[in-house]
């Protein structure tokens, strides 16, 4: 049975953080929307080109354009088991889409944990964020690697995200509450949404959310 899971929240919630964390412990791939498009913007693609502007306005990147790219992905051979998605879907046209995706591979969205976590910390969260090039995301306060500007994990240089510049992070935040918050209620009447409290330290939110997918 292929498990798939969609991780919500706002930008700054820990998705990226918590995603790579469960995907590791449940043997899924970890599905970045975000990261597949730095990575492209990085290698100077045309799908990179194409959502640069959007993603330096923290605006989002056209459906259509999102959803080629997350159907590509998903078909690819470390997905056989499923996949955590982080990011995608952020609009109610994307989840729609993700529904006859999966249908196609024979699958379904078991379960949508929501992190909640509250605009005012949001904005705290964002503005101190650093980042390797690999995904790795830290806090100057609340999650800072061992050496300063140096990723734990491969020791590459940290840099501060382009997006998380003080007015780009309201944009997102602003853009979030618009387009990707009716995602909760779409989930909740499904059935599938599992709310788990963000603010709290970072392995507590990880057991919170494991316990959430495990009950199913
Ligand atoms: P993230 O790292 O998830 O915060 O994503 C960074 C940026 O990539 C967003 O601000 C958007 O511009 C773009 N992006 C990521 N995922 C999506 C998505 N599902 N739909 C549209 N744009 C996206």
């Amino acid at each position: 049975m292929t498990t798939y899971i969609v991780l919500l929240g706002p930008p700054g919630a820990g998705k990226g953080t918590q995603a790579e964390v469960i995907s590791d412990s449940l043997k899924l791939a970890h599905i970045s929307s975000g990261d597949i498009f730095r990575e492209n913007l990085k290698n100077e693609t045309e799908l990179g080109k194409l959502a640069q502007g959007y993603m330096n306005r923290g605006e989002l990147v056209p459906d259509d354009v999102t959803i080629a790219m997350i159907r590509e992905r998903l078909t690819r051979p470390d997905c056989a088991n499923g996949a955590v998605l982080d990011g995608f879907p952020r609009t109610p046209a994307q989840a729609t889409a993700l529904e006859g995706m999966l249908k196609e591979l024979d699958g379904t969205v078991r379960s949508v944990p929501y992190i909640n976590v509250p605009s005012e910390v949001l904005v705290a969260r964002l503005s101190g964020r650093w980042t390797c090039q690999q995904g790795h995301v830290y806090h100057v306060v609340f999650n800072p690697p061992q050496v300063t500007g140096k990723c734990d994990v491969d020791g590459l240089e940290l840099y501060q995200r382009e997006d998380d510049q003080p007015a780009t992070v309201e944009r997102r935040i602003r853009v979030y509450l618009e387009q990707t918050s009716p995602l909760i209620e779409y989930y909740r009447e499904r059935g599938l949404l599992r709310e788990v409290d963000g603010t709290q330290a970072i392995d507590q939110v990880t057991a919170d959310l494991l316990a959430a997918i495990q009950k199913g």
